[in-house]
Parts: structure tokens; C-alpha cells; sequence
């Protein structure tokens, strides 16, 4: 702490992301990454982006990404916003539609950015619990509030809540946003896109990250009705007017565009993902039904804090939170066919 600080910086929490470890031999499935490359042609449209056009500021209003993302789920370009990772739009979001001085809800088990966020806005939040299922159960969220807020699939349980249960929601919440969070949606849930019609307060959240392989490109979108995008374009415009570069513009709509490769990539991760619950389940552990690229997993005999040590040293990294409820699960990201034999093999040993 410095005299220098304005005074709120010093009761900030920050996030604290999961590891990036510097050694490549790794078999990293910490961070729901996506074992398979970007598009080819994402490739193809971010070097081609790489030239002397660079000494010109990017598209500040990313209209050609907003018309491939418009395109892709059949809404208008003025329901889109894009942005410099889902997580900058989650934090234009709270921002701009979560300051209204009642508490925002999210559930007790969730993503643990939405509660920093709150700190860094002030924003004042409850926490409602998941069942014992650790489902989310939309008739809890039936009390005063100036939001809501959870990812479907919830992170990091993995687990799915319907559409027709996110509708009862936004029926019960007329006068509140709720911002569904689909950075998994890709693996196995249907987009509440299909709502944003019907709902004017309906925000849903995307990112390139997980189902497009692009982590590295930090692009991130928010599909809602034009006057919810509004506000998100008013405080980006308020914060930094070129959030997007012209490599992740060009990239990110290439990507869009390659719906084969999307749907071919995204496949294969749900694939392996069902073999790896079956191979998990023979070793003795419970996973929780999971739509993501990842699964949320706990052994009856075995601690979770140091199974992770255990397969750490031998080359596999996976999360384990310390939280309440969750200290004994541990979050895998679902890995290429290798990496999960690998993972296989560590644990075999672990557990022996
Ligand atoms: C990964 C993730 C994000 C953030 O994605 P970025 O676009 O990489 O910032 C947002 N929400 C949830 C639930 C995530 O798991």
C-alpha cells in the first residue's frame, strides 16, 4: 500500500487466474483451454492482417466482427457487442447495468470474477445457494435485486440449467438484468440467444476463448436488446474506444465464419469428454453431469488438494479450488485424446 493509491485500491480483491506455467511439457488442463487449434482460416485472416495497415487505428466500433457474430445467430448487428475478452465485457456489464443499489445475485458456486467485480464497482451482492445437486434452482432468485448473473453451463460445476428454466427467470426478473455468462454454451447447451427477442432484459455473454481456441486473441461478445448493448457502448467508449485490434478483429470474424471447423472441433472435445466421464467413474470418482470442456469430479476415498499435488508431479496440472463445498472436487479441462490418457495414467498412479 502507497500514499499514492487513490484509497479504494487497497481493499480491492483481485482474481487470481489459473496457472500459465512456463514449462511447455505440461499436460495443462487447468484452464479450459481448447486442445485444438484456431480455424486455419482465423490463421490465414490474422496474418494477413499483419502488414503496413497496422500504423491505422482498428475499426472502432468492430462492425465487420459484429455482422459475422449478427450473422452466425440470425440477430441484428445492433444487439451485438464485442469486446477485449468476455471478462471486459462482464465488467462493462456490471458497470453499466448492475449499479442500482440493490444486491446483484449469482449462486454460491460459480464463476469467482463476478464477486471482484463487485468489488472494483461497488456493487453490493448475495450469493444463493445451489442444491445439493449444486444445480441452480431459479425459484431462489425470486427476492429484490438489481441484477442477476451465472454462467450456463455454471463454472466450475459444468452443470446445465434448461432454457425453459432461464425463461421462468426472466419472466419472474422483469425490471432486472440477467446476464447469462455461455463461455461453455458451445459444448452441449443451447444458446438463451434464442430469447433475446422476447426479453428485453436478457444480456448474453460469449467468448472466442474456449469453443473458438482463441484465448490468446482476447475477444469476447454480449447479444442483447439495443439499448442493453447501448450501455455497454457508452462505457467502452467511456474506457478505451479501440478495445479490439485489427489482428483479433480479422481473426475473430474469420473464426465465426468457419462454422465447419467450429463444428467439427467442438465435436471432439464433447466426445472425449464423455469417454473421460466413463473412464473417471471406473477410477472411482463421482463427476457431476457436465455441458462444458471440462468436468467438475470428487473421489469418496481420496483428497482432492492432494490428488492435484500428486498429478502435479507427475507432469498434469488440473484446478482444485479451496472453497467451501467444492474443497474436495477437482476441475479437469477435457484435453486432446493423449492428454487424457495422461491424465488417466497420473491418476491410476495417484490413487494406487
Ligand atoms: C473463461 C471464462 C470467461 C472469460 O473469458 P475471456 O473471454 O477469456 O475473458 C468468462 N466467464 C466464464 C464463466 C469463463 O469460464
Amino acid at each position: 500500500m502507497s500514499k499514492f493509491w487513490s484509497p479504494f485500491v487497497k481493499d480491492l480483491v483481485p482474481y487470481v487466474p489459473g496457472e500459465q506455467p512456463k514449462l511447455s511439457r505440461l499436460v495443462k488442463l487447468n484452464t479450459n483451454e481448447n486442445p485444438y487449434g484456431p480455424s486455419p482460416r482465423a490463421i490465414e485472416a490474422m496474418q494477413a492482417a499483419i502488414g503496413d495497415e497496422l500504423r491505422l487505428y482498428p475499426d472502432p466500433n468492430g462492425e465487420r466482427l459484429k455482422q459475422a457474430v449478427a450473422d452466425y445467430y440470425g440477430v441484428s448487428a445492433a444487439q451485438v457487442f464485442v469486446g477485449n475478452g468476455s471478462d471486459e465485457v462482464l465488467a462493462h456489464a456490471f458497470h453499466g447495468l448492475f449499479q442500482h443499489g440493490r444486491p446483484l445475485l449469482f449462486p454460491d458456486v460459480t464463476y469467482s470474477f463476478y464477486p471482484v467485480y463487485c468489488g472494483l464497482y461497488g456493487i453490493d451482492y448475495q450469493t444463493v445457494a445451489l442444491d445439493e445437486q449444486f444445480q441452480i434452482e431459479v425459484d431462489d432468485y425470486r427476492r429484490p435485486n438489481g441484477g442477476i448473473i451465472f454462467p450456463n453451463p455454471n463454472a466450475p460445476t459444468g452443470r446445465l440449467l434448461p432454457l425453459e428454466a432461464i425463461e421462468r427467470l426472466l419472466a419472474a426478473n422483469p425490471d432486472s438484468v440477467v446476464l447469462v455468462d455461455e463461455a461453455y454454451v458451445d459444448f452441449g447447451g443451447q444458446s438463451a440467444i434464442a430469447l433475446v427477442d422476447r426479453y428485453p432484459n436478457l444480456l448474453v455473454t460469449q467468448t472466442l476463448s474456449k469453443s473458438r481456441s482463441l484465448a490468446g486473441l482476447r475477444v469476447g461478445l454480449a447479444v442483447g436488446h439495443p439499448e442493453l448493448i447501448e450501455a455497454l457502448e457508452r462505457i467502452k467508449n467511456s474506457f478505451n474506444s479501440y478495445p479490439l485490434d485489427r489482428i483479433a478483429l480479422a481473426g475473430a470474424a474469420a473464426a465465426f465464419e468457419d462454422r465447419a471447423y467450429f463444428e467439427q472441433t467442438c465435436r471432439r472435445v464433447i466426445d472425449s469428454r464423455e469417454a473421460l466421464v466413463a473412464s473417471l467413474a471406473a477410477l472411482g470418482f463421482e463427476v457431476l453431469p457436465s455441458a462444458a470442456n471440462f468436468v467438475f469430479a470428487r473421489h469418496a476415498a481420496h483428497d482432492a488438494a492432494q490428488l492435484a499435488a500428486r498429478l502435479r508431479e507427475q507432469g498434469v496440472i488440473v484446478r482444485h479450488f479451496r472453497q467451501p463445498r467444492i474443497e474436495q472436487f477437482l476441475r479437469i479441462t477435457i484435453g486432446a485424446p493423449e492428454q487424457n490418457q495422461a491424465l488417466l495414467d497420473a491418476l491410476g498412479a495417484a490413487l494406487a
